[in-house]
């Protein structure tokens, strides 16, 4: 993937069964997708196989929405990042707002899933964001920074390895009401200061991308990818329909 290489990721989330998510895979399988994006699609855990065997023959990418941060073990009901990378994922989401509210998912446990997705060779999607109301106090830029500093501060990112950060404010997920452009922008520079203060510029440059995810769809995907410092997208509900995600595909 070069830097004018688009990212467009597609998160499933718990919203469709095996006979849906089949059928989307091969809705988005028929497409003719423009070569200069990144489109990678993460269904459930249960889904990945088939829809990897389904995919395999396309440029289509196969991502997990999480995975555990231990290699192995008695860890009941927990999937591994080689797990995943032996189905063939390429992708997996850290640290999704929806995991830190009903899971509880730390600061530390999203820490230490990076860790364990990059030694299995996947590549980490690692969502950050503020939820309204410290938007609404004005904290967004401290939770912004403590969010990527928790997360990335001591891992040890190789020269052959990417990291995606997702600036996902809280509560404009789902809403379908993005945030206005040049607030993500402002967010993305924030996000990017911080990455200054834990790695070298020249990993930064390289190695990070910095992508936003929030109520993208067709119509507002190029508001979003036009912006200086946003390598792409992460998609929940428009990506449940072909032909809006195609559309989105299409539009970045
Ligand atoms: C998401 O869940 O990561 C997301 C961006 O959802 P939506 O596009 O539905 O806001």
């Amino acid at each position: 993937m070069t830097k004018e290489t688009k990212i467009v990721i597609a998160n499933w989330k718990m919203k469709l069964g095996l006979p849906e998510s089949l059928d989307l895979a091969k809705d988005l399988r028929a497409q003719k997708l423009r070569g200069d994006v990144e489109v990678t699609v993460c269904p459930s855990f249960v889904g990945l196989s088939e829809i990897g065997a389904l995919l395999n023959k396309t440029k289509i990418k196969l991502g997990a929405q999480d995975c555990f941060w231990e290699r192995q073990g008695a860890f009941t009901g927990e999937v591994s990042a080689t797990y995943l990378r032996e189905v063939g994922c390429s992708y997996v989401i850290v640290g999704h707002s929806e995991r830190r509210q009903y899971l509880n998912e730390t600061d530390e446990m999203v820490h230490k899933k990076i860790k364990m997705a990059l030694a299995a060779g996947l590549t980490p999607i690692v969502c950050v964001g503020e939820t309204f109301q410290q938007r609404q106090e004005g904290s967004q830029d401290y939770i912004l920074i403590n969010q990527t500093t928790k997360a990335l501060e001591g891992i040890d990112v190789g020269l052959d390895q990417q990291v995606i950060i997702a600036y996902e404010p809280r509560w404009v997920i789902g809403s379908g009401r993005a945030i206005d452009p040049s607030q993500a922008e402002l967010a993305h520079q924030i996000i990017r200061q911080s990455l200054f203060d834990i790695f070298p510029s020249s990993l930064i440059n390289n190695n990070f991308s910095i992508i936003y995810g929030g109520s993208v769809d067709g119509n507002n995907v190029s508001h979003f990818t036009s912006l200086d410092n946003t390598a792409g997208v992460l998609v929940g509900n428009a990506s449940l329909d072909a032909k809006e995600f195609v559309k989105i595909i299409q539009n970045v």
